[in-house]
């Protein structure tokens, strides 16, 4: 921590802060300039709030230098954090893609999509059971049916499934089915879910919050892994701001920025970033070129009839389209991206 006094502050005021600093475990160092006094505080708590020196008297600014998370850190962990889920490997050099309905409907909803988007290349199913949306009045999910709609169909396809857990109660049931436990936007602050995921053994996708800062976000995870998971994916998943054109505004800029700062593999979710089928494969174009980890993206074999996102949920063959460009752009940032369809011909070539 470094803290710049005010030109008129005077000894007293100075040694005072030197004082404070001392009693909650700082080694303070002291330069004094020709009109200030700068002090250099290191050591400490990680959790000390800097803003109780802010408010001393002749201090002008304090700057703090260390994160408040630390297991998410890169100065913690240096080397990226690859999650394996038997052969699947998040964050290593493949881009993983993630594709799937909003919400489990039907069996034949459920059945359709998974098949054309593993035939596409993706390797992870994603859909909801449990849906947190905003009206009360609006579809909730089908509970344990879809769970195992969900589960029936990546087995059939040899996919890997990522479904969204609510609440505390829910983490049992949705852990039973799914490989990956997403924890949704609204949920991101939940600290008593995140504290129980800690103990668990699934792998957790975290999104991030829609009015989350980035170091919220990666405290959000420190919860998870202080409890002992250490397999935490991060998602973006965009962020509201004053722009309405789009349901969201996908902050880009945070894929690389998580990069700089955390270890932790980065997901892009561009349906929810835009809630606009038309802007989700350039934004997710944009992603891998990035370099995001994954991609989530929501799939509806009929999105015209589908019971939550239908807006952003792309039709098979612009996923399809989709993938092909992303094996494009990939390898020009060093990446691979499942080379080729799964089961032979794509789907809608
Ligand atoms: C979802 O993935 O369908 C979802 C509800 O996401 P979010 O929490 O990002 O809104
Ligand atoms: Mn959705």
């Amino acid at each position: 921590m470094m803290i710049v006094m005010q030109e008129q502050a005077s000894e007293s005021q100075i040694e005072k802060v030197v004082e404070h600093l001392g009693e909650q475990g700082f080694d303070v160092h002291r330069s004094t300039g020709a009109l200030r006094t700068v002090l250099g505080a290191v050591g400490g708590n990680r959790t000390f709030d800097f803003r109780l020196v802010e408010v001393m008297d002749g201090v002008s600014e304090v700057h703090r230098i260390t994160e408040p998370y630390k297991l998410a850190s890169r100065t913690f962990k240096s080397e990226r954090t690859v999650i394996q889920i038997d052969d699947l490997r998040i964050g290593g050099d493949e881009v993983v893609v993630m594709a799937g309905p909003c919400s489990a409907e039907t069996e034949e909803q459920v059945e359709a999509t998974a098949s054309a988007v593993r035939r596409a290349g993706a390797k992870v199913l994603r859909g909801g059971a449990f849906k947190p949306r905003s009206s009360p009045y609006s579809f909730q999910g089908l509970g344990e049916q879809g769970l195992q709609m969900l589960r029936g169909a990546a087995d059939r396809h040899d996919m890997k499934l990522v479904s969204e857990v609510m609440d505390v109660s829910q983490i049992e049931l949705v852990g039973k089915y799914s490989d990956i436990l997403q924890v949704g936007a609204r949920n991101m602050q939940n600290y008593t879910l995140l504290r129980e995921l800690g103990r668990t053994a699934k792998p957790v996708l975290l999104k991030r919050g829609i009015s989350a800062t980035i170091e919220e976000w990666l405290l959000s995870a420190e919860y998870v892994l202080a409890g002992g998971n250490g397999d935490v994916m991060l998602c973006e998943r965009g962020i509201r701001t004053f722009e309405s054109y789009t349901r969201n505004t996908l902050d880009i800029s945070a894929i690389p920025v998580i990069h700089k700062l955390s270890h932790l593999p980065i997901v892009a979710d561009p349906s929810h970033g835009t809630g606009r089928r038309d802007k989700v494969a350039p934004m997710a174009r944009a992603s891998v070129a990035a370099g995001a980890d994954a991609l989530i993206i929501e799939v509806h074999n009929d999105p015209e009839r589908a019971k939550s996102d239908g807006a952003q949920s792309l039709f098979p063959e612009q996923f399809d389209r989709l993938m092909t460009e992303l094996r494009i752009i990939a390898p020009a940032i060093g990446r691979s991206i499942c080379l080729e369809p799964v089961g032979g011909k794509a789907w809608g070539r």
